[in-house]
């Protein structure tokens, strides 16, 4: 009888498929195989067979398995966080291994690479070079080609003699691990008392070696970084690997440097920029355990660890960490179910933490761990508001007089100022001053931004881009086009006519030269060779920069004019983040914030250094309208080519939601951004109570909608972060 196996895809289909076994293969859950799939073949997982059997299909049609790779199988734990994320999400659950098989080279082991050792046999002539090369291979060690060249101080002719003759033998050496092991104590640091403690108490979580989940709040520069790596020795201490995820990862050369002088060396990192070759050799030697330590974005949720123990999220309160395409994850709440199938620790760490996690810690459902000062001399920066209306710039400028005071006080102390604007490129709109003419762009429902430097006009959400026109291409006239309002650029073409000896760079994603260069920029910042830095959020995060004694927030009201339900959470986070930056040596600092509305009581809790009010009042008013995590969202997308398309299918979609007490249909609506990519866009907003399984109601409700044809496509986004 053929024997049959079920075999999970990395497709978008709902159940594993049935393969058939070839004489001799046997295979378990787990095991990493190529099979067939139509004309191709493809790397997929052996899985459980589902209750109630595989596909019913006909033995004789089945198509084989082809081979099993040389690989240590995917745990049940990863099998079954697969699978929790699937249903989580309501995406197939393929498409969520797919995020586990997208380094396909890592499945077959390492090309192990050419090593030399010595023969026993000496050359027939022995001159001073060859003799420097024979002490060292006498030692018995495998040597590459290179390396051993380089140790003995001669040209690589000199070893290719030596192997001609025969006193060096080919061996194959297994490739090392990307980075060499951590030592747990390389460097101990010398804590603070708050700090002891809850390093103290993190450690006692993971010496537990079980699933918990600690909320390490602390305000910026209190030193959360050191505390939670006392967590990681105490983790290296039990053998286990440790995850760290962080937000912007590939910008943070500053985190592995100050991970390498704890620990000795760098962490692994994992994210997009890294080249293929290292992402396969770094998740093989996840999987085999010899790479102890990952610092990664997101996606290294998905690494097959071996035997991970321990799970830090950074800043867990960054949008960064939802994946906004495919499957909606967010990786800070997936990093505790992974934490709780693999029976692991989980650390949120933040200083201003998201209303969620700071419910669970108020409640108790997580270990609620708290640093209110900074670390050592440093200060919180002072915070006060430019009220816009009373000391505005002049015409067609966007910083106050009493910025630009501040400013030049800063620059006469030899100290460094940020100009925070969360808007890249040098202006959001550009328009004809004689016909009023928008730029938009073609293929969304977006205003063209001007990038000046580059001389184009560029959208933001499709990357279409266009020359700066000389006439207006709706009245022809020449010369009349002006720009409105700010972004970074054009703050920059502010401060060096105001500032023109100063040493100014403007920082955002638009940098030529990717993450090498940005990381380059903001070590020379950390350095000190920059006065004035103007960057969007990416200087926002994470940096320390010794010099930065004030943070000037261009336009404060910029966030809460989205009006969404996290607007003010954001707005609260990302300005207490960007001031955090000044003053983390102990010199005296200034946060000054520009708005148009100094009353908001937002930017008022961030002046009075006043958190706790905001957290009370956003908290209340989420309860009282039965916001997350009060109760529960869902955002439906539905998307087509033409805009009657899409219409008529949100509206079907929409009648054939099944009625339940607790749950509030709203919409179909046209989406803020009604257009992305030439595709029309519609949302309906699902409102549920708590204690309603949202997940299952969904399911229900598809089952029964109308078939999404023609190019309509529906999205779901559990627990959305982006109402646009
Ligand atoms: P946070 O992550 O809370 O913003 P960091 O961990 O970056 O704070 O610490 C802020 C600064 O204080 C860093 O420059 C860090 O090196 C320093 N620091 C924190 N704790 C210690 C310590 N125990 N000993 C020496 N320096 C410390
Ligand atoms: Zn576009």
């Amino acid at each position: 009888m053929t024997e049959t196996v079920s075999i999970l895809l990395p497709i978008p289909a709902e159940r594993p498929y049935t393969y058939s076994v070839p004489e001799g293969l046997h295979l378990a859950p787990g095991d990493f195989v190529t099979v067939p799939l139509g004309p191709r073949e493809v790397a997929a997982v052996v899985w459980e067979t589902p209750e109630g059997g595989g596909d019913k299909v006909d033995v004789a049609k089945l198509r084989e398995v082809v081979a099993r790779f040389d690989c240590p199988p995917l745990s049940v734990e990863m099998r079954r966080f697969v699978e929790w994320v699937s249903n989580y999400t309501l995406s197939a659950p393929g498409m969520v291994l797919r995020m586990v098989l997208r380094v396909k080279g890592g499945l077959d082991p390492l090309t192990p690479i050419e090593g030399w050792v010595y023969s026993g046999h000496d050359p027939e002539r022995i001159t001073p070079a060859r003799g420097q090369v024979l002490e060292l291979a006498r030692e018995g060690m495998a040597w590459s080609k290179s390396g051993l060249a380089h140790a003995a101080g001669v040209s690589s002719a000199v070893i290719s003699g030596l192997i001609k003759q025969g006193v060096l033998n080919r061996v194959e050496i297994p490739q090392p691990p990307v980075v060499a092991a951590p030592q747990v104590d390389f460097m101990l640091p010398k804590l603070n008392k708050d700090q002891a403690e809850a390093a103290s108490a993190l450690r006692q979580s993971v010496e537990a070696a079980k699933f918990s989940v600690s909320l390490l709040d602390g305000v910026t520069g209190s030193g959360k970084t050191e505390i939670y790596f006392e967590a990681i020795a105490a983790c290296l201490e039990q053998g286990k690997q440790v995850l760290i995820l962080l937000p912007e990862i590939s910008l943070t050369s500053t985190f592995l440097k100050r991970f390498e002088k704890r620990f000795g060396s760098p962490p692994a990192e994992w994210h997009s920029d890294i080249s293929p070759k290292l992402r396969e050799r770094t998740w093989r030697q996840v999987a085999l355990g010899e790479v102890q330590v990952v610092a990664g974005a997101r996606s290294s949720l998905f690494l097959p660890f071996k035997d991970l123990g321990l799970i830090i999220v950074d800043e867990e309160h960054e949008q960064a960490y939802k994946q906004q395409d495919r499957v909606f994850y967010n990786a800070r709440d997936m990093a505790v179910v992974r934490g709780h199938l693999g029976n692991a620790p989980v650390v949120l760490a933040s200083a201003t933490p998201s209303i969620e996690s700071r419910v669970n810690g108020d409640l108790g459902r997580y270990e609620y761990l708290r640093l209110e000062a900074r670390f050592g001399e440093a200060q919180l920066p002072d915070i006060e508001i430019i009220d816009m209306r009373r000391d505005a710039p002049p015409r067609g400028r966007f910083l106050s007089p009493v910025l630009i005071t501040k400013i030049r006080e800063t620059l006469e102390r030899k100290e460094q100022a940020l100009l925070f604007l969360n808007r890249r490129g040098y202006a959001p709109l550009t328009l004809c001053r004689v016909c009023g003419h928008r730029f938009q762009c073609n293929n969304c429902s977006t205003w063209l931004v001007e990038h000046r430097f580059r001389k184009q006009l560029q959208c933001h959400h499709c990357g279409h881009s266009e020359a700066v026109p000389e006439a207006c291409p709706e009245c022809g006239t020449l010369d009349h086009l002006v720009a409105c309002g700010p972004g970074v650029e054009r703050i920059g073409e502010e401060i060096l006519e105001l500032f023109p000896e100063a040493r100014t760079i403007v920082l955002s994603s638009d940098m030529a030269g990717g993450v090498k260069r940005m990381r380059m920029e903001m070590e020379a910042i950390e350095q000190g060779e920059v006065d004035i830095v103007i960057g969007t959020q990416l200087v926002a995060k994470g940096h320390n920069f010794p010099l930065m004694t004030l943070v000037g927030v261009v336009d404060a009201d910029l966030g809460l004019a989205h009006g969404d339900l996290r607007a003010s959470e954001r707005t609260f986070q990302l300005l207490s983040q960007v001031t955090g930056r000044a003053g983390r040596t102990g010199r005296k600092s200034l946060g000054l914030l520009q708005s148009y509305q100094p009353e908001h009581p937002v930017l008022k809790a961030i002046c009075s250094g006043d958190r706790e009010s905001f957290y009370e009042r956003e908290i209340a008013a989420r309860k009282s309208a039965n916001l997350p995590p009060f109760g529960r969202l869902a955002g439906i997308i539905i998307s087509a080519d033409s805009k009657p398309q899409a219409e008529i299918h949100a509206k079907a979609l929409r009648r054939t939601a099944p009625f339940l007490d607790g749950v509030n249909v709203l919409g179909p609506a046209e989406a803020p951004l009604s257009m992305i990519r030439g595709r029309f866009r519609y949302r309906i907003l699902i409102q549920a109570q708590r204690n309603i399984d949202l997940q299952n109601w969904i399911r229900n409700w598809f089952s029964v909608a109308p078939k999404e044809r023609g190019g309509v496509r529906v999205q779901v986004d559990i627990d959305p972060q982006s109402f646009m």
